[in-house]
C-alpha cells in the first residue's frame, strides 16, 4: 500500500486530496494545524484503518515514522483576508514548512510536490499566463507574503530536484472553488454565496471589470493527481480558461441563488490582480486533462454545500479568531 502524507489536510484542496488518495488506496497521513483548515472537512475519514491524523505545524520540524511513497505540501493560508491576519504565518509555512517538508522527502526517498498559485504571476502582463511569464509581483505589498513565499517554496523545490535528485512535481493552482470552501475567508465565491444566504447585497470590489477563471475543485483534483503521477517535473499551470469579470460574475450568483438583492461596489484592494487566465496547453498535451465541471454545474453543486449551513455558521462575520493562535 502507497503512504501519502498531505500537509493542510484539513482545509479545502488538502481535504478533497484526501478522499481521492483514500479511494486510490493509499495510506493517508493527514497533517494540518487548524489554523484556517477545519476537523470537519476530514471528520468522515477519521474511522477509517488507512487513514491517520497529525495536529502538527509544518513550520517546526516534522516526524512521520516508516516509509513515505508521497508528500503533498498544501498547507497555506489562500485568501488575501488571511494574508492580512496571518502574514508571518503565511510566509513561515511557504518557506520553512516547504523546507523540512523538502528534508522529510530526501530522507524518505519521497515523491514531493507542492501547491503553487497563479499568484507567482501577479498582476500579470501577459494573457493568458503561461508557464513560461516570470510575473510581476509587487515583494512589499498585502499579497507579497503569499506570492513571495510561493516563489520562493519554487525555488528552493527546484534547488532539491537539482542538487539532490529529489523528486519534485510544481502544480500552479488558479482559483479553484467547491464544497467545503470556508465561508468567511473572504473569497469572492463563499463571500457573494454568503451574501446571497443572508439576504445582503453583494459587494463588487473596485467596478467589478477584473477577471478570474474559476475552476471547479474536482477537475483541479484530477489534474493535480494526473500531474503528480506524471514524470513532468517543471512547474505546470492547471485551472479553468473560462475566463469571467467579477461583475458579471456577481450577476450569475444573483441568478442562480434567486437572491433580490443587488451589486454594491466596494474600493478595489491593492494590488488586486486585473486579469487572470491559466494557459493549460501543457496540462492537456502532456497530462491529457481538461476541465470538464462548467461553471454553471460548478456553482449550483456549490451553492448547494453552501444551503446545508446551520443559520449560526452563515451569521458568523468570521469563525475564525486569529487572536487565540501563535500569529508568528
Ligand atoms: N471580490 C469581490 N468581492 C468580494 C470578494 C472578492 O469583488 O466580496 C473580488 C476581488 O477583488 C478579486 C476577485 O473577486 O478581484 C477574486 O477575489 P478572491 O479573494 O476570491 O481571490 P484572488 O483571485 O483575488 O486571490
Amino acid at each position: 500500500m502507497k503512504k501519502t502524507l498531505i500537509t493542510g489536510a484539513a482545509g479545502f484542496l488538502g481535504s478533497h486530496l484526501c478522499d481521492r488518495f483514500i479511494a486510490e488506496g493509499h495510506h493517508v497521513i493527514a497533517m494540518d494545524n487548524l489554523i484556517t483548515g477545519d476537523l470537519k472537512n476530514i471528520e468522515h475519514l477519521m474511522p477509517l484503518e488507512n487513514f491517520e491524523f497529525y495536529h502538527h505545524d509544518v513550520t517546526k520540524f516534522v516526524h512521520v515514522p516508516g516509509e513515505l511513497d508521497y508528500i503533498l505540501h498544501f498547507a497555506s493560508p489562500a485568501s488575501p483576508i488571511d494574508y492580512l491576519k496571518i502574514p508571518i504565518q503565511t510566509l513561515k509555512v511557504g518557506a520553512l514548512g516547504t523546507h523540512n517538508l523538502l528534508g522529510l522527502a530526501k530522507e524518505k526517498k519521497a515523491r514531493f510536490m507542492i501547491a503553487s498559485t497563479s499568484e507567482i504571476y501577479g498582476d500579470p502582463l501577459v494573457h493568458p499566463q503561461p508557464e513560461e511569464y516570470y510575473g510581476n509581483v509587487n515583494t512589499i505589498g498585502p499579497r507579497g507574503v503569499y506570492d513571495e513565499a510561493k516563489r520562493f517554496q519554487e525555488s528552493i523545490t527546484m534547488a532539491y530536484h537539482r542538487f539532490h535528485g529529489l523528486d519534485t512535481r510544481i502544480v500552479r493552482i488558479f482559483n479553484t472553488y467547491g464544497p467545503r470552501m470556508r465561508l468567511n475567508d473572504g473569497r469572492v465565491i463563499p463571500a457573494f454565496m454568503g451574501q446571497a444566504l443572508r439576504g445582503e447585497d453583494l459587494t463588487v470590489f473596485g467596478d467589478g471589470s477584473q477577471t478570474r477563471s474559476f475552476c471547479y475543485v474536482d477537475d483541479e483534483i484530477e489534474g493535480i493527481y494526473r500531474l503528480l503521477m506524471s514524470d513532468y517535473t517543471l512547474p505546470m499551470n492547471i485551472g479553468n480558461p473560462n475566463e469571467i469579470t467579477i461583475k458579471q460574475f456577481a450577476e450569475e450568483i444573483i441568478k442562480l441563488t434567486g437572491t433580490d438583492q443587488k451589486i454594491i461596489y466596494r474600493p478595489l484592494p491593492k494590488d488586486d490582480p486585473m486579469q487572470r487566465q491559466p494557459d493549460i496547453s501543457k496540462a492537456k498535451e502532456i497530462l491529457g486533462w481538461e476541465p470538464k465541471v462548467g461553471r454553471s454545474e460548478g456553482m449550483r453543486k456549490t451553492f448547494e454545500y453552501f444551503k446545508t449551513l446551520s443559520k449560526e455558521e452563515l451569521e458568523k462575520i468570521e469563525h475564525r479568531d486569529f487572536s487565540k493562535v501563535n500569529r508568528k
